[in-house]
C-alpha cells in the first residue's frame, strides 16, 4: 500500500473543494456571523500567510486564548497546516498557570479574544518567548492594551495572500497541536498531538457506532475549544463538511436552547454541568428540540437521572463517552449493541449510563491488584490505554514516568468492565473512598442522589475517620423549588434501599453551589477541605 501522510492539510482542503457552500455559524461578542467553508478556507490560508510573515517557523507553538468561534476555527487549521503547533490555552486557569504553560510551551505568537485581554495583560510581564499578540475582535480598531507588539486579526487577514500554499513537507508524525491538562494539583501537564493522531481520531468520531458525525449533521460543540480540542469535533466537522455552530462567549442555557432550535442542531457535545443547566431550561421553557439526534456527554460521569430526564421527558438521546486530554479524547462511548436495544427501559438506561465500549483502533486493559480484572462488571482496576491517538508522554515533564509505563497510558481512573465490554468509571484513584478497607465509589452515590427529583447537583467526598479510615459525606445542591421542603432524612431514605449500609454517607450537607474546575467538573479537592472543616466544626 502507499504510504501517504495523514496530515491536517487534507482536512481543510477537502472542505474547500467539496463543501464550499456548507456553513459555519459563529457567535461572537458582536452577534451571529455566517460563513461558507469557501470563505473559512480562504481566511485560513490568509491567517497562515500572516503568521508566516510574522516569522512563525515550522514546529513553533502559536497559542490561542479564545472562545468557540470562527476565528478560533481558522487558527485550528492555519497553524498546523503551515507546519506550526496550535496551542489552545484554557482561559479559565489562574494567571499563574496560564503564564506557566505559555512559557513551558514557548509560544511565539498568541491569538487572543479582546474580552480576554485583561487576563493576558496580567500574565504578560511573566512571558518569556512571545514575540507578537494578535487580537481577535469584531471591532475595526485595536482596543487599548498594554500588550506589545499587537496586531489586529482582521487587518492582518485583509493584507494577506488568499492563495497561500501550505508547505508540503509536513510529516504525519509532526506535532500539530498541544493542550495542557486542567491540573488540580501541581502545574498543568502538556500533551502534544500529531497530525496522524488528529486525523485518525477525527475518523473515529465519524464511525456509525461512535458519534457518527457526518455531512448531514449540524454540530454544536459546547465543550470549549481549549478543552481537549472541543473533543475533536471541529476537526471532524471540517473534514466531513458538517455544518458547524460555534456558541461563542458567555452563553447561557437559554441561549443554547435557542441556538439548537433556530439552527436545527442535530448533535452537540459538552460536560454534564452544561446539560444539567439545559435540562432546567427545557423543563421550564418551551423549545422545539426535535432536530437533536444526540448529545455527546463526557468529562465527568453523566448522572443516570439526567440521561433519563433528557430521553424520557424531552426525547433527546444521550451518548455518554469517556476520554482525557491525553487521549484526543475519545476512548469509549455508550452505544448499545443491536441485541441490547431489546432490553427493557431500565436495563438499557443502566447500560447507557456506563461510559461504553472501546472505539475501534484503540486497546485497553484494566489492571487490578493481581493483574487484569475479570469482565464481570464488579472487579475494579486502573484503566490503561494505548493506540494511535493516545499520547506517549507529557511534554518535557518528569511526571511522564508515573503515567506512561510499558507502552501504556495509566489513566488514574478506576473502572469495571462487564461481560459485554462496557466500561464503567468508578472514580478517580484519588477520589475513591476507602472505608474499613473496602472501596466506596463517590460517583455511584452522586448518581443516585442526582436521580432524586429535589436534587440539582451532588458531590460525595471522603473525610478522615478514626475507626474506618475514611467515610463519605454528601454535598447536595437542591433545586430552587424544593429548597424549603426537602430534608436530609428524605434523601437518606431514598439512598438506603439502593446501597449497602456502610456505603450510606455519614452526613448530607446542603450547599448553594458545588465548586467546579476550569472545565466544569466537581472540584473535589477544595470540596474535601471545605467539608473536613465543616465536620471538624460540628464535632
Ligand atoms: P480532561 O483531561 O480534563 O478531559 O479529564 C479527563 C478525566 O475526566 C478522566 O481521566 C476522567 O477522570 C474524567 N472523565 C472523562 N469522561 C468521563 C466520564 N464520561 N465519566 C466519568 N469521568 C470522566
Amino acid at each position: 500500500m502507499m504510504q501517504t501522510p495523514l496530515t491536517m492539510t487534507q482536512m481543510m482542503e477537502r472542505a474547500e473543494k467539496y463543501f464550499p457552500k456548507k456553513e459555519v455559524v459563529s457567535r461572537t461578542g458582536g452577534g451571529i456571523h455566517r460563513f461558507t467553508y469557501k470563505q473559512i478556507a480562504e481566511r485560513t490560508r490568509r491567517l497562515a500567510d500572516s503568521l508566516t510573515k510574522l516569522g512563525v517557523k515550522k514546529g513553533e507553538r502559536v497559542g490561542t486564548l479564545a472562545w468557540n468561534h470562527h476565528r478560533h476555527l481558522e487558527a485550528y487549521f492555519a497553524i498546523p497546516c503551515m507546519g506550526a503547533v496550535l496551542h489552545t490555552i484554557n482561559i479559565r486557569l489562574s494567571p499563574q498557570h496560564i503564564s506557566y504553560i505559555i512559557n513551558h510551551a514557548e509560544d511565539k505568537v498568541l491569538l487572543v479574544d479582546s474580552d480576554i485581554l485583561p487576563l493576558l495583560e496580567k500574565c504578560a510581564p511573566e512571558l518569556k518567548t512571545v514575540k507578537a499578540y494578535i487580537i481577535m475582535s469584531d471591532e475595526t480598531e485595536i482596543p487599548e492594551t498594554t500588550l506589545s507588539p499587537v496586531y489586529h486579526y482582521e487587518q492582518l487577514l485583509a493584507e494577506a495572500n488568499p492563495e497561500f500554499s501550505y508547505p508540503e513537507d509536513i510529516a504525519e508524525n509532526d506535532p500539530a497541536g498541544m493542550c495542557y491538562t486542567s491540573a488540580t494539583t501541581g502545574n498543568p501537564k502538556g500533551v502534544v498531538y500529531s497530525h496522524r493522531g488528529i486525523v485518525l481520531h477525527s475518523m473515529a468520531l465519524g464511525l456509525a457506532d461512535s458519534a457518527a458525525l457526518s455531512e448531514k449533521d449540524i454540530a454544536l460543540p459546547v465543550v470549549p475549544m481549549f478543552h481537549a480540542n472541543a473533543w475533536g469535533m471541529p476537526f471532524s466537522a471540517v473534514w466531513f463538511g458538517t455544518t458547524l455552530v460555534l456558541p461563542g462567549p458567555y452563553f447561557t442555557p437559554k441561549l443554547l436552547a435557542g441556538l439548537i432550535e433556530q439552527e436545527k442542531v442535530t448533535v452537540t457535545a459538552g460536560v454534564p454541568t452544561i446539560w444539567l443547566g439545559l435540562l432546567k431550561e427545557l423543563d421550564e421553557g418551551s423549545y422545539d428540540m426535535s432536530s437533536l439526534r444526540g448529545v455527546l456527554c463526557g468529562g465527568s460521569a453523566a448522572p443516570k437521572g439526567m440521561i433519563k430526564a433528557f430521553e424520557q421527558r424531552h426525547k433527546i438521546p444521550f451518548m455518554h463517552a469517556y476520554g482525557m486530554t491525553e487521549t484526543s479524547p475519545l476512548v469509549v462511548i455508550s452505544t448499545l449493541k443491536s441485541y441490547q436495544e431489546e432490553l427493557d427501559d431500565e436495563e438499557r438506561l443502566e447500560l447507557r449510563a456506563k461510559q461504553g465500549t472501546l472505539v475501534p483502533g484503540l486497546e485497553i486493559k484494566i489492571l487490578g491488584k493481581d493483574g487484569e480484572v475479570a469482565w464481570d462488571g464488579k472487579e475494579m482496576g486502573e484503566l490503561c490505554i494505548r493506540g494511535p491517538w493516545i499520547a506517549s508522554e507529557y511534554y518535557k515533564d518528569e511526571r511522564t514516568e508515573d503515567a506512561f509505563r510499558d507502552g501504556w497510558l495509566h489513566t488514574g481512573d478506576v473502572v469495571t468492565i462487564d461481560e459485554e465490554g462496557f466500561v464503567k468509571i468508578v472514580d478517580r484513584t484519588k477520589d475513591l473512598i476507602k472505608s474499613g478497607g473496602e472501596w466506596i465509589s463517590s460517583v455511584d452515590l452522586e448518581n443516585a442522589l442526582m436521580a432524586h427529583d429535589a436534587v440539582f447537583e451532588a458531590a460525595v467526598v471522603a473525610v478522615p475517620h478514626e475507626q474506618w479510615q475514611e467515610r463519605p459525606i454528601a454535598c447536595v445542591v437542591l433545586k430552587d423549588a424544593y429548597k424549603e421542603k426537602t430534608s436530609k432524612e428524605e434523601l437518606f431514605d431514598f439512598l438506603k434501599p439502593q446501597f449497602a449500609k456502610w456505603w450510606i454517607p455519614d452526613d448530607i450537607l446542603f450547599l448553594e453551589e458545588i465548586p467546579k474546575t476550569s472545565v466544569g467538573k466537581f472540584l473535589k479537592m477544595s470540596l474535601r477541605d471545605q467539608v473536613q472543616k465543616e465536620v471538624l466544626r460540628k464535632s
